[in-house]
């Protein structure tokens, strides 16, 4: 099996980072997140000849999770996660959409929820799964620990941290969330999140103004 590659695909009018994660030999992975604009995100896998195997889910919110059931009937694939605590927002989708008018998000009903300390996998590339409550309740993300790497969705941003204010947001729970499970990881690791450009641990631990 070849290295993990990842793509992004912006998406909604959110700007979300749809990440695609991909194996460099074979073209086979997962999309991350497609929030909307699946035609896009079809777009994008087909142009690059990847096959997307799964749809995994970092959380509840429309910006990632609104496309989800389109992308699934589109490819006749599954979705994966988030956390259950999360359900009460993907049932709530549609609603959402129609609060920050976003057409065509639909409620999302996931085929398995996760928990912390399962894995996921596409090929060789495996990702433990770390439940991060604090954003979403339900949020989770997605760590390789081979390739040094993990998609933290809305949890941690470069520079700054996941917003708080909407319903089930929980600031100490997120900062434990970072704190406890996500900087101890090492300072090594590099991140893709869910808006704005990724980094490394090591960096947002030495200067990010929310954890100083
Ligand atoms: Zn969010
Ligand atoms: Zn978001």
């Amino acid at each position: 099996m070849g290295q993990l590659n990842a793509g992004i695909v912006p998406v909604t009018p959110f700007q979300q980072n749809c990440t695609i994660l991909f194996d460099m030999d074979d073209k086979h992975g997962v999309v991350v997140d497609p929030g909307g604009d699946i035609d896009k995100v079809l777009a994008v896998l087909k142009d690059n000849a990847i096959s997307a195997g799964a749809i995994w889910i970092t959380h509840g919110h429309i910006d990632h999770a609104g496309g989800a059931m389109e992308l699934k009937e589109a490819l006749g694939i599954d979705i994966i996660g988030p956390h259950e605590a999360d359900k009460s927002l993907l049932d709530n989708l549609e609603n959402q959409g129609r609060r920050y008018g976003i057409a065509g998000a639909r409620n999302c009903v996931p085929d398995r929820f996760l928990t912390e300390g399962e894995t996921v996998s596409f090929g060789s590339h495996v990702f433990e799964v770390l439940h991060c409550p604090g954003h979403a309740p339900g949020h989770v993300v997605y760590y390789n620990r081979a390739a040094k790497f993990a998609h933290v969705g809305d949890v941690l941003f470069r520079g700054s941290v996941g917003r708080t204010d909407l319903p089930g947001g929980d600031h100490a729970a997120l900062i434990a969330s970072i704190k406890d499970k996500l900087l101890p990881l090492g300072d090594d690791i590099g991140f893709i999140c869910g808006h704005g450009p990724g980094g490394r641990f090591g960096e947002e631990r030495r200067t990010n103004p929310f954890l100083t």
